[in-house]
């Protein structure tokens, strides 16, 4: 029986009203589910998730939005049994499941860990360090990053109704904004059942997520520039929305992810004798027919040295034939169905728009050998390879996308006519490229970096750990400009910073290490008390501070450290040499001398509750040292932040090393890890 998708809004399931839309199966063409959003009250749900969803999320730290995805992850993880059955309804192998749901999920699990790893455990972000603004240091600058009071409309593609819907929601959530989500109608039965597992869940605090069963109705008129529309799908639906009057008069932000002409180059260097050969026909092979050819990474155009034209396309020939074509559910079948039969439509008809500047050179548009399938019931199609002989002078291979198993061959002659012919796509997500000559992949890399949201490098060396040519990574931006969209996601935090505010914020050092919890220069300090070695990590304060005695050191400490160490580096033990190096006076102290020594002078030394040093960052000599100077640190509490672990905490210090005139000689942040009360 047909499934009954219903809208989750304002924290009700909403049945839907007349006019549902029948869904059809991929594989058989049977009715697998009826959608309709009639009767939803898109106002509602905006304000619902403005006035329910969006203050609970603020209330949580990061850390504690973080522990909710990951608790997410691992909740639909034990579910995914029963996604991977409805998964195969939409044309989608056990493969291409797997990237849809384990990989959504994955994503879920990425951004928890950076979450916990990379953000603090507080509702707001310190972006980069104190600014400076006057002569005296009373008045500084800082940026904030906090989370929009809105909403984030996510709109998704048809063809990873899983992982299309995760990868926007997990930076989302974690910047602590509710979401709206609207799958695509042809698979959001897929969509509907993992939101109905989020829901049930009770994981995520109400008002947090809501769906959109159907179309969007006049959803898009209730938002404001406090929201977000984060949309996946085709440059005419893109252009239709991003011209929507309420987001243009609101400057409502809105991020694109569309179509995308990716291509991929075979260097010129690559023979088909080279290791590198093989790998590009495998990826070429293997993006044509994972999903069905329905990536928006996969490899459209197959750009190729013009004399290894007639190799790569027998290769390529040779391995798509060996693809089995058939029902997803068929363990020998490589390749499944399109997701409905007005995809097959589309593509074929955006093959004959390819067809009248290039020729078929593999696959057939009308008939398909299918196994355990009818290939009329289920939308079935071969993949198509093209030869399109004149690259130079084709319009359509860089204006058409086929978004099915179909890619175009584009000889070049010379590298410099490959890059011109990858720019054609005027913007795509990616491109690969297969060399393995350094200057080959220099020219490539500066010709098309400018034009892609990510560059795939591939070679003898990295093919075997590679995550391929078609996989967005959370670690890595996913987007590119122009006709791609110019939209970025995930790249771990930087597609978090999407929904939040970057604020500039402008005061005395006091009010700025107040509001942002972590100490900058000039702010006040306070050596008070026991030494903060012997506090933990709850008692710790920002700004508790170490002002230490000074401490000279003579040539005997520099010649000793030396001996002691091995560093014999002419700086530090020969006068003449270290005079003629234009930044030393004469012999001087080594850098690592002048660490050592200042942890001699700030270190507490009895066990207590700091328990290791785990790092230093940002550390800079500033000014050399040399025998008879005499130095002393100034230790300070910059920031603390929970760790994973429930017993401890880290903390980071600012260190000033400072000479006898009162210069700086070097300057860097400790890291160490203390315990919390037991
Ligand atoms: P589409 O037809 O543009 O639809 C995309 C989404 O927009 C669907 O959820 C659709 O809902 C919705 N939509 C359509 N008209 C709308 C309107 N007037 N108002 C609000 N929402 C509207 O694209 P598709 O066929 O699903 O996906 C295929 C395309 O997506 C290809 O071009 C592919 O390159 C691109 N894509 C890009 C990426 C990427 O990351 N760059 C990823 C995947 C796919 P309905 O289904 O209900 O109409």
């Amino acid at each position: 029986m047909a499934l009954t998708l219903q809208s989750y809004a304002a924290g009700r399931w909403i049945a839907p009203g007349s006019g549902a839309v029948e869904i059809t199966s991929a594989v058989d063409g049977h009715v697998v589910a009826l959608a309709s959003s009639e009767g939803v009250d898109f106002g509602a749900m905006v304000k619902h998730a403005r006035q329910v969803g969006g203050p609970a999320l603020r209330a949580m730290n990061f850390h504690q939005r973080a522990e909710m995805l990951k608790r997410l992850a691992v909740y639909l993880t034990e579910r995914k049994p029963a996604l991977y059955e409805l998964s195969y309804e939409t044309g989608a192998t056990k493969r291409d499941s797997w990237i849809d749901i384990d990989g959504g999920i994955g994503t879920l699990f990425a951004y928890a860990s950076r979450g916990r790893k990379e953000l603090p455990s507080e509702r707001f972000v310190l972006d980069g360090a104190f600014e400076p603004l006057s002569k005296s240091g009373s008045f500084a600058g800082a940026h904030i990053l906090t989370p929009l009071h809105g909403v984030a409309v996510h709109v998704n593609a048809f063809n990873f109704p899983c992982w299309g819907m995760l990868e926007k929601l997990a930076p989302t959530l974690l910047a602590g904004v509710p979401v709206i989500t609207k799958p695509a109608t042809a698979t959001a039965y897929l969509a509907h059942a993992m939101v109905a597992m989020i829901i049930g869940s009770g994981i995520l605090p109400p008002g947090a997520l809501q769906f959109v069963a159907g179309s969007t109705g006049d959803l898009l008129e209730h938002l404001t520039g406090q929201d977000v529309v984060s949309f996946t799908g085709s440059a005419t639906t893109s252009g239709k929305l991003r011209d929507h009057p309420t987001i243009s008069r609101n400057a409502v932000r809105f991020i694109a992810e569309r179509d995308s002409l990716n291509a991929a180059i075979l260097g010129s260097d690559v023979t088909p004798e080279s290791p590198e050969f093989d790998l590009f026909i495998k990826e070429v092979a293997r993006e044509m027919t994972a999903k069905a050819g329905q990536k928006c990474t996969a490899i459209r155009r197959v750009i190729v040295p013009r004399e290894r034209l007639e190799a790569v396309r027998d290769a390529l020939a040779a391995r798509l034939g060996k693809v089995a074509i058939g029902n997803p559910r068929n363990e020998a079948v490589g390749m499944g169905p399109l997701a409905s039969q007005s995809q097959r439509r589309d593509v074929r008809e955006s093959i004959s728009r390819l067809a009248m500047e290039s020729e078929i050179v593999f696959g057939d548009t009308e008939n398909c050998a299918v196994v355990d399938a009818d290939s009329e019931k289920g939308a079935f199609l071969s993949p198509v390879l093209l030869h399109c002989a004149n690259s130079i002078r084709a319009q359509r291979v860089n204006e058409v996308e086929a978004f099915g198993p179909v890619s175009t061959l584009l000889p070049y002659d010379g590298l410099e006519q490959a890059i011109e012919l990858a720019q054609r796509g005027e913007g795509s997500l990616v491109a690969s490229a297969f060399s393995y000559d350094p200057k080959v992949t220099e020219e490539l890399v500066m010709g098309l970096a400018p034009f892609h949201g990510r560059l795939y490098l591939v070679d003898r060396d990295s093919a075997k750990e590679a995550t391929g040519h078609g996989s967005p990574l959370p670690a890595l931006v996913h987007g590119g400009p122009g006709r791609a969209g110019g939209g970025e996601e995930m790249g771990g935090l930087r597609g978090v910073f999407h929904y939040m505010q970057r604020t500039a914020l402008q005061g005395s050092p006091a009010k700025l290490t107040a509001l942002t919890k972590t100490w900058g220069t000039g702010a006040p300090t306070s050596t008070e008390g026991p030494h903060p070695f012997r506090k933990n990590f709850d008692e710790i304060q920002v700004g508790d501070t170490v002002e230490t005695p000074a401490r000279t050191i003579s040539i005997e400490d520099i010649e000793h450290f030396a001996n002691f160490t091995g560093d014999k580096f002419y700086a530090h033990m020969d006068e003449e040499a270290a005079k003629a190096n234009p930044f030393f006076p004469g012999r001087v102290a080594h850098g690592y001398l002048i660490l050592s020594f200042a942890a001699g002078l700030f270190v507490d030394p009895a066990p207590g509750p700091l328990l290791a040093n785990y790092g230093l960052e940002r550390l800079r000599f500033l000014k050399p040292v040399s025998p008879g100077d005499s130095i002393r640190v100034r230790l300070t509490v910059k920031s603390k932040r929970s760790a994973r672990l429930p017993d401890y905490g880290e903390v980071r210090w600012d260190a000033e090393v400072f000479n006898q005139d009162g210069d700086t000689v070097a300057q860097y942040d400790v890291l160490t890890m203390s315990a919390r009360p037991a």
